[in-house]
């Protein structure tokens, strides 16, 4: 079956207004919004043929964003494991955590795994139902779909949703929908790969969360508070979130995975921008 391949308006604000510095990745390309500063997909791949690649649990097995370069979401559970506790201390650490935690687009787990020490009820939600099979070892309940298969009425203290918001067509909703799960005071916490970073600025178009065509948005720092701020939170603060990847995959990539290899991690910042932003009391 063909796949469609659609234009758009900026999702953020919905200009058409573009600068004319691009990156091309035929048939794709990813513009920056002259009104909002967003960068977009434009034109991008129709939501329906998208969802329906998501729905396939291929999808998972295959390689992911940032981690591009993973033979098998498993094998990256030494180095996302690590990942989240450590964010997880930080949200601590910023008492961001405790209650009822729901994270969306939960994948296998591992970060509601790590979250147990934190909080009374772990909830996750997923659109492939391989990773809901999985995830529903390590959480209280898992919900297959998006965020309104959750029944009406049960809301959270925490809404926790990593490398997720690259991929939305229509980020406003889906945060307004995830205001709407949260108690007043809740927090929301988003995490995406960091356009304004210098990995993206010296790197340019080999840049890896160029991930075409299922990354739509790209934000940084300004972008991802307008979306905060349109969606009616308040304090808005900077999360840092360091990201660790196994020494294997730049072994891979340097072409020297014929050498050992130490099974170890290494930490990089700024790969990921995380940020986190309350719904204001009643
Ligand atoms: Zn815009």
């Amino acid at each position: 079956m063909p796949l469609h391949v659609e234009n758009c308006v900026c999702p953020l604000c919905e200009s058409t207004h573009v600068y004319e510095k691009n990156y091309s990745f035929h048939p794709y390309r990813v513009v920056q919004c002259r009104d909002c500063q967003l960068w977009y997909l434009n034109p991008r791949l129709s939501e329906k043929d998208m969802l329906s690649q998501y729905s396939d649990d291929a999808y998972f097995e295959g390689s992911d964003g940032i981690n591009e370069g993973y033979s098998d979401y498993s094998e990256q559970e030494k180095s996302l494991r690590p990942t989240f506790s450590h964010f997880l201390s930080l949200l601590n650490r910023q008492q961001l955590t405790g209650g009822d935690l729901l994270e969306v687009g939960c994948g296998y787990g591992y970060l509601l795994d790590e979250a147990k020490p934190y909080f009374n009820q772990r909830v996750g939600t997923d659109f492939s139902l391989g990773a809901v099979n999985k995830a529903s070892l390590y959480a209280d309940e898992i919900f297959h779909g998006g965020v309104n298969e959750i029944p009406q009425g049960k809301t959270f203290d925490c809404i926790i949703s990593v490398e997720v918001i690259e991929h939305i067509y229509d980020p406003k909703t889906f945060v307004e929908d995830l205001y709407k799960r949260l108690k007043p005071g809740g927090y929301l916490i988003l995490a995406t790969p960091d356009m304004g970073s210098f990995w993206r600025k010296g790197m340019q178009k080999r840049w890896p969360s160029f991930k075409l065509p299922e990354h739509v948005t790209y934000y940084d720092d300004e972008t991802l508070r307008k979306l905060y701020k349109d969606c009616g939170f308040e304090d808005i603060q900077n999360l840092p979130f360091p990201h660790a990847f196994p020494l294997s995959v730049f072994f891979e990539k340097l072409k020297l995975d014929f050498l050992p290899c130490p099974k170890i991690n290494i930490w990089f910042p700024h790969v990921v921008l995380g940020m986190s932003a309350r719904r204001p009391y009643e």
